[in-house]
């Protein structure tokens, strides 16, 4: 068996040394993938039950044209999508294009001008800051007459208990917190660190909306920010809950008149989620979901291993071999720019698709330094799918995410050391 592996392996170019290193680093986490197969199979059931509970059909899985009136399928979806969050309504939809998108609309269709939006875990997603208007942008919050504030971690990733109540206002009107570190070296928040910082909050101005920014969050643990007092969840379908399948789309789950909100932004005052033709996407919708939980198992088993070899390997990772995890994603800083494109050139030789393709660092839109993107992705820019991607800046951290199947996780990661003892900075 160990022989045929390691045949296997070493046909598609990964050296016994690289192949005995991952099966001893493996080893070790037998116990920790057992704990994470106990929470997809939770989450797993909660899908399912949520399904059931909606009575979805097959003719759920068929969509509808033009207008898009009376769009079965898509109903069903968003209430299952509403009980899997627990929340009173959800918007989900093809027409949201991305993350961002779900997240702008999240923020512009609940904020008025003279509003003001905190942020008290530091500074948002690289693409938010022209949302917010950060970075100057037409169109952003700030020429709309939204104010921002910002209230930074504290060095130790504590949140500022201190600042955070300072900076409360009688105009604050919108709380954003990031779940996921993004491209950032802080740590990433768990759903109870966010439920403690929504009652900080509330209990500070109550009637104060909490939108919790859930990308990479969705499936890691068995409860969402909205298990504990968010009033919106938002995210990316090509991210853990599409499940690999949605090939676009984004999600708005909360309070119902936050949804409504959302959805006179997205279509239009007056016709709100009532509209939006589903077209041919809910079978990948339902299915993508229904897989999410063990996806998403995946990943995080993937990151693991990832943060495993490469702590072994003396460089720092974030988060650590042993700590509980919030996200699916793992940074590691190398320190290095030509170290970063060897380990993204690695991942896309991994890829089921352009996998003869080689990576290069280019000026993306929405970001302030050139980035490296290794995907090799059934949909474009799936991020759920085995991925990695650095900004060719200081500290040189390349942040890496996704598989949809172990197997393929642990070649992705176990290509990308290669790549690093080829090109002379692993030094074996
Ligand atoms: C990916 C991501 C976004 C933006 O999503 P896109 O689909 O890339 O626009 C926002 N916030 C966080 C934390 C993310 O990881």
């Amino acid at each position: 068996m160990n022989s045929d592996l390691k045949n296997i392996y070493s046909s598609l170019g990964i050296s016994d040394r690289v192949f005995e290193f991952g099966e001893k680093t493996l080893d070790a986490l037998k116990e920790r993938f057992e704990k994470i197969d106990e929470v997809a199979e939770i989450n797993q059931l909660k899908v399912l039950a949520a399904l059931q509970k909606n009575q979805v059909s097959e003719a759920c899985l068929h969509g509808t044209s033009g207008y898009g009136y009376n769009d079965m399928g898509r109903e069903k979806l968003e209430a299952v999508y509403a009980d899997i969050f627990h929340t009173e309504d959800a918007l989900v939809r093809p027409q949201i294009t991305c993350g961002t998108h779900a997240l702008a609309l999240a923020l512009m269709s609940n904020l008025r001008p003279g509003d003001e939006l905190l942020s008290p875990v530091g500074k948002p997603y690289d693409t938010l800051e022209e949302v917010i208007g950060i970075r100057p942008s037409a169109g952003s919050l700030a020429e709309y007459g939204v104010s921002y504030k910002q209230v930074d971690l504290l060095p130790d990733g504590g949140f500022d208990w201190e600042g955070i109540k300072a900076a409360v206002g009688p105009k604050t009107k919108l709380v954003t917190i990031q779940r996921s570190k993004g491209y950032q070296t802080r740590h990433t928040l768990s759903v109870s660190e966010i439920g403690e910082l929504i009652s900080f909050i509330k209990n500070i101005k109550s009637d104060v909306i909490c939108m919790v920014d859930n990308c990479y969050g969705e499936f890691v643990e068995t409860i969402e920010p909205s298990n504990v007092g968010a009033d919106m969840c938002v995210g990316s379908l090509i991210k853990n809950p599409g499940g690999g399948l949605a090939p676009i789309g984004g999600y708005i789950a909360g309070r119902k008149s936050c949804v409504e909100n959302a959805a006179y932004r997205l279509t239009s005052p007056g016709l709100g989620k009532e509209v939006g033709a589903s077209l041919g996407i809910l079978q990948s919708f339902y299915q993508g979901l229904f897989l999410s939980p063990t996806v998403t198992a995946s990943a995080l088993k993937s990151a693991i291993f990832g943060a495993n070899i490469y702590e072994k390997l003396g460089f720092s990772v974030l988060p650590n071999s042993t700590e509980d995890r919030h996200d699916i994603i793992q940074a590691i800083t190398f320190g290095r720019a030509d170290a970063v494109e060897a380990f993204c050139r690695g991942i896309q030789a991994a890829a089921p698709i352009d996998s003869h393709v080689t990576p290069i660092p280019w000026d993306m839109p929405g970001y302030d330094a050139p980035v490296i993107m290794a995907a090799g992705a059934f949909v474009s820019g799936s991020s759920i799918e085995l991925s990695a991607d650095g900004p060719i800046k200081p500290p040189y951290a390349v942040y890496f995410q996704g598989g949809l199947t172990w197997p393929h996780g642990k070649f992705g990661i176990l290509k990308s050391l290669q790549s690093l003892v080829d090109n002379g900075i692993v030094l074996w």
